[in-house]
């Protein structure tokens, strides 16, 4: 059993409640990390310049506080390897169904489970739908 990093908890205490319990479970079967909660308006400005991101300032999901988005990642962190985070993803929005939250994937943005479609790919991604 694993357990969140402190820095991971710090970044997850930036976010919604519903988050920390979902990843304090998901931390105990796979290995990961909290790669950011709340993302202040500096952080969206240079997020936004970079492609990294769609939406300015104040729009983000990450930019509510607390955060109603996340980016989490299974550990060792491998951006190219795109089967690990779609399960590590499906994980994650299994446990958030079984807790009655609503999670969006920045790998199937419109939620049909269909991974192909998707246009602007943001694999860490994780935000609650209202
Ligand atoms: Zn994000």
């Amino acid at each position: 059993m694993t357990t969140l990093s402190p820095t991971s908890q710090t970044r997850l205490n930036s976010c919604d409640p519903r988050f920390h319990s979902i990843f304090n479970h998901v931390a105990t079967i796979m290995d990961c990390a909290i790669l950011e909660g709340h993302r202040d308006q500096e952080q969206q400005d240079a997020d936004y310049a970079k492609g990294k991101t769609q939406l300015k300032w104040p729009h983000g999901k990450h930019n509510a506080r607390p955060s109603l988005a996340v980016d989490a990642a299974p550990l060792p962190i491998d951006w190219k390897d795109r089967e690990r985070l779609s399960l590590f993803a499906g994980y994650v929005l299994g446990t958030a169904a079984a807790q009655g939250v609503t999670l969006r994937w920045g790998g199937d943005w419109n939620r049909d489970f269909k991974v192909a479609d998707n246009r602007f790919d943001d694999l860490v991604h994780f935000e609650i739908l209202p």
